[in-house]
C-alpha cells in the first residue's frame, strides 16, 4: 500500500485524472459512505484512483512526489554522492548492495542497488558524482524514510538533460513518544537518560561484524576463517520521555558521542570508577535519540537500536511544542 499523506495523494489524483479537487473529494466521501466508514480516507482515495484507471506505474516522478509503495516508476536526477558498497546476509544468502544519493531541482533521495550489474556501474565509474541519469522501473521503499530500490528489472541510463540547481533535502525521521513505539519503525525521540549500564566489550570479525570464537589462540570467524579480530563495544541505556521508558542500545560511534571520548579512549570504560564518573554526568541529561525499534524476542520487549544521538537544544523544544 502507498504510504502518503492524504493531501499528497489527492494532488496526484487531481494531476493524473484532470478532475478538480472538489470532484475527487466528493468521490472519496461517497466511497467512504458506501463502505460505512470501514475504510480510511487514504484507502478510499486509492480505490477512487483505481476506478479512474490511474496507475502510478511507469510514470516519471519528481523526487518530492514519490511515495513509499510506488512501483515501476521513473526518475531523472543528478548523482550527488556515491557510497561504498555494503555486504548483507539474509538466511544463507550473502550479497552486496550499492547506493548513491540522487537529487533533482526539488529534493533528494537515496538510491539502493541490489543487482551486480548496477553496482558495477559505480565501480566502473559510469555512475559518478555530477552525472545526470534516468532510472526506470524502480520501486519506492522504506518505512519512514523514502528510498528508491532497483532490482535487476530496473534500468539506469545516462541522460543528456541538464539539472542546474539541485536541492538536497533528506527525509527526516518522524518524532514519536516512546509509548507509541512499534517494532520496525525508524524514529526520533527526545528523552532523558535514566539508567546507563557499563559497556560490554566483545571481539568481532572485521569482515562481517559477527562474534568470533577461538581455536587455540587463533581467532576464527565461522564464515571468514582465521582473522585479526576487532574489538567492539555495546552500551545499554534506559531512556524515558515521560510517556514510558525503553531500553536503548548503542555501538561504538554512539558510545564515543555519548561519553565524549576519542576512539582510543573507549577501553577506559572497562574501568569501573572511570565509567561511574561519566555515568553521574550523563544521568538525567536530555538527548535526541534516533534509531530503529526492534523486538527483543528473548525478553519479549521492544528495544531501541540507536544510530545517532544529538544534544537537545532549546530550539528543538520550541519546534516540538509547535507541532
Ligand atoms: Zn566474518
Amino acid at each position: 500500500m502507498i504510504k502518503a499523506t492524504y493531501q499528497q495523494l489527492i494532488q496526484r489524483i487531481v494531476h493524473l485524472s484532470g478532475l478538480t479537487i472538489g470532484e475527487i473529494e466528493r468521490r472519496i466521501e461517497a466511497k467512504k459512505a458506501k463502505l460505512s466508514g470501514l475504510i480510511s480516507s487514504i484507502g478510499a482515495a486509492q480505490v477512487v484512483a483505481a476506478e479512474l484507471g490511474i496507475s502510478f506505474e511507469k510514470q516519471r516522478f519528481k523526487i518530492i512526489d514519490m511515495l513509499i509503495g510506488m512501483k515501476k516508476i521513473s526518475v531523472i536526477g543528478k548523482v550527488i554522492e556515491t557510497y561504498p558498497t555494503r555486504k548483507y546476509r539474509r538466511a544463507e544468502h550473502e550479497g552486496e548492495i550499492g547506493s548513491f544519493l540522487l537529487a533533482d531541482d526539488g529534493s533528494s533521495i537515496r538510491v539502493v542497488l541490489w543487482d551486480t550489474n548496477h553496482i558495477d556501474m559505480i565501480r566502473n565509474g559510469i555512475i559518478k558524482k555530477d552525472i545526470v541519469i534516468e532510472i526506470k522501473n524502480a520501486d519506492v521503499r522504506g518505512t519512514t524514510i523514502r528510498e528508491i530500490h532497483l532490482s535487476s528489472n530496473a534500468k539506469i541510463e545516462l541522460s543528456d538533460k541538464e539539472i542546474k540547481n539541485v536541492k538536497i533535502i533528506k527525509d527526516k525521521l518522524p518524532s514519536k513518544k516512546i509509548s507509541e513505539f512499534k517494532s520496525g519503525e525508524k524514529i526520533n525521540v527526545r528523552a532523558h537518560i535514566v539508567q546507563i549500564f557499563q559497556p560490554n566489550f566483545f571481539l568481532t570479525c572485521p569482515e562481517c561484524g559477527m562474534k568470533i570464537s577461538y581455536e587455540g589462540d587463533k581467532a576464527v570467524c565461522m564464515k571468514h576463517g582465521a582473522i585479526a579480530p576487532k574489538k567492539r563495544a555495546l552500551v545499554s541505556l534506559v531512556i524515558d520521555d515521560g510517556t514510558e521508558n525503553i531500553r536503548a542500545v548503542g555501538f561504538n560511534e554512539i558510545i564515543l558521542k555519548l561519553f565524549k571520548l576519542e576512539d582510543k579512549e573507549v577501553e577506559k570504560l572497562q574501568d569501573s570508577s572511570f565509567f561511574l564518573n561519566k555515568k553521574q554526568d550523563l544521568l538525567g541529561s536530555e538527548i535526541i535519540f534516533s534509531g530503529r525499534v526492534r523486538q527483543n524476542v528473548m525478553f519479549n520487549r521492544n528495544e531501541f537500536i540507536l544510530n545517532n544521538i544529538e544534544e537537545a537544544k532549546p530550539g528543538d523544544i520550541i519546534e516540538d511544542l509547535n507541532r
